[in-house]
């Protein structure tokens, strides 16, 4: 793990995005909550890795090429065991869609509790500069389309007004016997994010997009389980 910022690391290196790992830190260095993980290039890592981090865990494919790491059988959630984690990395290195891309490692995280499944997004409007979004439905984003944008910066009532914003905001509080999401969970990543000193407007020279999907609320925190940082 560097010190240094890893926006500017990772433009030095010619890259065009961050990757999980990275974007990760860069979240957990604006205060975001993120999963304990480590990153291990293979089995043989597997162990040592375990033995740092609480089970149940998420393995995950790290590779430029992947996008949407589920589609491509990247994902395997809720394993408990070191061996079940080297058997999830053998079959990932196995599928059709990874073993010819290439992979910087697998990421091993800790499973954020159940919650709520939200966006938490970023885009730069070439007049106007970064713009911060929030929508409902994590990998339903795109069928929901019940999303939220405001300019940055945005402040603590422009957040709470984003979410009631939202067709779904009452699904937020609970509905229908669901447990609530922590509004002033979301707020506060909303401002991390779009706020005054938020990562959008610190980086906004480097950052052209930012997405965090999932984001997962409890009714105590928020968690970012995956997060991507496109350059440029
Ligand atoms: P991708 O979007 O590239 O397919 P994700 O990293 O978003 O991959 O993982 C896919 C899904 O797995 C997430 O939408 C979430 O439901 C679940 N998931 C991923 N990481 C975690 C985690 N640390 N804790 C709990 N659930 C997770
Ligand atoms: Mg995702």
């Amino acid at each position: 793990m560097t010190t240094e910022n890893p926006v500017a690391a990772a433009r030095r290196a010619g890259r065009s995005a961050l990757d999980e790992s990275t974007g990760k830190q860069l979240l957990a260095m604006h205060g975001i909550r993120v999963p304990q993980s480590r990153v291990v290039q293979g089995v043989a890592e597997v162990d040592a890795a375990m033995s740092a981090l609480q089970a149940p865990v998420v393995v995950k494919v790290m590779s430029p090429d992947i996008l949407h790491k589920s589609d491509a059988g990247g994902v395997q959630v809720n394993l408990h065991a070191a061996a079940d984690v080297k058997a999830a990395i053998e079959g990932m290195m196995r599928a059709p869609r990874i073993k010819g891309a290439r992979i910087d490692g697998f990421l091993i995280e800790e499973m954020a509790p159940a919650g709520h499944e939200l966006v938490i997004g970023g885009l730069r409007d070439p007049q106007f500069g970064p713009l911060v979004m929030v929508g409902l439905g994590g990998i339903f984003v795109e069928i929901l389309k019940d999303v939220s944008f405001r300019l940055c910066p945005i402040t603590c009532i422009d957040a709470a007004e984003m979410l009631a914003e939202l067709k779904g905001a009452a699904i937020l509080k609970g509905a229908r016997g669901t447990r609530p999401a922590s509004l002033d969970a979301i707020i506060d990543v909303l401002l991390k994010m779009g706020g005054e000193n938020g990562l959008l407007l610190q980086h906004a020279a480097d950052i052209s997009e930012a997405d965090i999907n999932p984001l997962i609320v409890s009714d105590t925190a928020a968690v970012a389980v995956d997060a991507r940082f496109i350059l440029g």
